[in-house]
C-alpha cells in the first residue's frame, strides 16, 4: 500500500517519535508499506513520521536497481559517531518530505548503529561508513524532529527559502499541519 508522505511544514515532522515497545505484525506491515512508498518515490530512506506515524521506525534501501533490492527495517534505531579519528564528511542530500531541494550536509563519516530488526533481534553495527551511515543519520534525525534543511549552509537556505515557504503555505491551506 502506498502511503501519503508528509511534507515540510507538517507538524508531525517536528515531533520526537515514540519508541516501539512491541514489534507487532501490524508494524511489520507498516514497514513494508513504507518500503513500497519509498521505492515508488525513488527514495533510499524513509522514517515513520514522514508517513504520519510518530514512532521510531525507519526503512532504508540503497540499491538502485529493482532486482538488487536490499531492504533494511530498523526499529528503535540509534546512531552515534564512532570514537577516535572521525572527520565530518560533506555530501549532497535530499528528502522525500522536502521535495526538489538538494543541498550539502556535513555528517560524521563513521558511526555506530544499533536497532531491532523485524524479528525483534538486536543488531549492532560498528564502523558504518559511506551512504548507509549518512542515510541512517538522516533518518534518525527524522525521529527527533530534525530535517536536513536545518543543517544546510545559510547560503543554501537563502537559495531555497521561497521553495520552503511555499511548502509551509501548502500545508497550512490544506490543513495538513494539524495532522
Ligand atoms: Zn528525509
Amino acid at each position: 500500500m502506498i502511503l501519503k508522505i508528509s511534507t515540510y511544514g507538517s507538524s508531525i515532522l517536528r515531533k520526537k517519535a515514540e519508541p516501539v515497545k512491541e514489534i507487532t505484525p501490524a508494524l511489520v506491515e507498516l514497514a513494508h508499506n513504507m518500503l513500497e512508498t519509498m521505492y515508488k518515490a525513488n527514495g533510499v530512506g524513509l522514517a515513520a513520521p514522514q508517513v504520519g506515524k510518530s514512532i521510531r521506525l525507519v526503512v532504508i534501501d540503497l540499491s538502485k536497481e529493482e532486482d538488487e533490492r536490499t531492504p533494511v527495517i530498523l526499529f528503535n534505531p540509534e546512531v552515534k559517531p564512532e570514537d577516535g579519528e572521525n572527520p565530518l564528511v560533506t555530501d549532497e542530500e535530499g528528502c522525500l518530505s522536502v521535495p526538489d531541494i538538494w543541498a550539502k550536509v556535513s555528517r560524521p563519516g563513521r558511526v555506530h548503529l544499533t536497532y531491532e530488526n523485524e524479528k525483534g533481534e538486536k543488531i549492532d553495527m560498528r564502523d558504518v561508513t559511506g551512504k548507509f551511515a549518512r542515510c541512517a543519520l538522516h533518518e534518525v534525525d527524522h525521529l527527533n524532529g530534525v530535517l536536513f534543511v536545518d543543517k544546510i549552509s545559510i547560503a543554501d537556505r537563502a537559495v531555497n527559502a521561497s521553495k520552503l515557504k511555499r511548502m509551509v503555505k501548502g500545508n497550512q491551506s490544506s490543513g495538513n499541519s494539524a495532522l
